[in-house]
């Protein structure tokens, strides 16, 4: 091979790029990363983070609340959008920095500018070409709304973290991750907040009791939970509100409409088909258990490879990748016991398999739930439950799943995760002593299961 500036050539500096660099050039390869749009990618500028700081914001209208129980009398509480806003702005650009000093610290080159692949071994960005031995698309993915007319007044998440207003009433449609969140941020900062799905009950893909009690409690605290209901188009009146004609002929009128239907991968006009990098209909792009596409020298980890959307599969892809390729350790990730937490209101926290998927794998199931009000509940008054759930394995006595709804449901389903990995069986949950008064300490002291 000809001179190469580089041992390794990222394009998109998201969590899994990002990290992959860093790790590579920590190997001693020499590395690039172009990056288009803001360096941190989705998590960082227009995700996971900011979203979880709005989610904290949303939060103080009910802790408010909750405080007259125990006693606090507080004033009328008044909400600063733009302060918010400002704030969050301000954290962001920090991560941004810190992001471009890790890349600086480990001498990798970041190089701003919209990146295309040109063969096996060749990017370019701008004018300018690059030689690279190894390729690595970690593009991630881009908000998607389907056809409908109007579509055109609706927004995404990206535009949801930079509101120039909060509007009065909101419309969220889809039924997954964002759509809960953001009904959750909206409604707890105050906007009349109803949610559009297109099925019987949302989050699909979840443990069915986990699904039904998300669906109970979020109408506690505000939210209009719409299933079975389709948009076929939404209009802008004279006035500046929406109308969105549904699919059983009624109208309904809001503010703004926010889609949350999904994200598809960035694999557009980046040169890759042309290389015979192979994608699918989706645009994914297919890799084998080794993140390498169907050109050996070009990569991909991360949203833009299909499968879970989250960060930390994507920067344990990025790792993966690197150990591969800079010290001869071929590793993969495993997607068993993939922890997730889903920041709605009340929280769900989630890791292994829901009680369906269990049944489907194992003859034998046992199931042990339990749903109570927390303590603190007890002195606010908040109508709130806590819903948690245990899948086990009937033959082999292993915890299958965890499962809950409730506050702090990531932080306690992150343990949970570890004695799943562990291969902790019921029994060893049986053994092991609560910490009392939690609400952690149900997952130690069920008993009873049912069949
Ligand atoms: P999801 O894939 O989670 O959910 C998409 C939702 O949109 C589903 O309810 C789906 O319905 C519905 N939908 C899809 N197409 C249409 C359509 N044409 N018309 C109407 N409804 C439609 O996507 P999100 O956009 O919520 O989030 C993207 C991904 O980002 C998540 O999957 C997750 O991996 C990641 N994420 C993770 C977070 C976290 O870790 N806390 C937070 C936010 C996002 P159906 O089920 O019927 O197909």
């Amino acid at each position: 091979m000809d001179t190469l500036d580089f041992d390794l050539f990222v394009i998109g500096a998201g969590s899994g790029g990002v990290r992959a660099a860093r790790i590579s050039a920590g190997y001693g390869a020499r590395v690039a990363v172009a990056e288009e749009r803001y360096v941190g990618g989705t998590c960082v500028n227009v995700g996971c983070v900011p979203k979880k700081l709005f989610v904290h914001a949303a939060h103080y209208a009910e802790d408010f609340h909750d405080a007259a129980g125990f006693g606090w009398a507080l004033g009328a509480a008044a909400f600063d959008w733009p302060r918010l806003r400002e704030n969050k702005d301000r954290e962001i650009a920090r991560l941004n920095g810190i992001y471009r000093n890790l890349l600086d610290s480990k001498g990798v080159t970041l190089i701003e500018g919209r990146a295309r692949v040109l063969d096996a071994h060749t990017v370019a960005v701008g004018q300018r070409r690059y030689r690279a031995r190894h390729i690595l698309i970690a593009t991630g993915a881009w908000p998607f709304v389907p056809d409908f007319p109007g579509r055109e007044h609706v927004i995404t998440s990206n535009e949801a973290f930079h509101l120039e207003r909060l509007p009065r009433r909101v419309v969220v449609v889809g039924g997954g991750y964002i759509a809960v969140e953001f009904a959750g941020i909206l409604n707890g900062l105050g906007v009349e907040t109803e949610l559009l799905y297109r099925g019987p009950l949302f989050l699909r893909h979840f443990d069915r009791d986990l699904r039904e009690t998300l669906a109970e409690e979020m109408p506690k605290k505000g939210v209009t939970l719409r299933f079975d209901t389709t948009v076929q188009a939404v209009e802008k009146r004279s006035d500046g509100s929406l109308e969105l004609h549904l699919g059983d002929g009624s109208r309904l009128q809001t503010d703004l409409v926010l889609y949350a239907t999904g994200r598809r991968p960035l694999s557009q006009d980046l040169g890759l088909e042309a290389c015979g990098v192979e994608l699918r209909e989706d645009g994914s792009i297919v890799v084998d258990d080794y993140y390498q596409s169907a050109v050996p020298s070009i990569h991909a980890i991360g949203d833009v490879i299909g499968g879970p959307e989250l960060t930390p599969l994507a920067t344990a892809q990025g790792m993966a990748l690197a150990s591969t390729l800079f010290l001869g350790d071929k590793r993969s990730v495993s997607l068993e016991n993939l922890p997730t937490a889903i920041f709605s209101q009340p929280a769900v926290g989630t890791v292994g398999l829901s009680e369906e998927q269990a049944r489907a794998r194992y003859p034998a199931v046992l199931v042990y739930r339990t749903r109570f009000r927390p303590l603190k509940h007890t002195l606010s008054g908040n109508p709130e439950q806590t819903f948690m759930k245990l899948v086990v394995d009937g033959e082999s006595d292993r915890v299958l799943g965890v499962h809950m709804v409730g506050p702090e449901a990531g932080e306690i389903v992150q343990g949970m995760a570890v004695a799943l990995q562990a291969g902790a069986t019921k029994r060893v949950f049986d053994a092991t002593l609560g910490i009392h008064p939690t609400s952690a300490e149900e997952f130690v002291t069920l008993r009873e299961p049912v069949r």
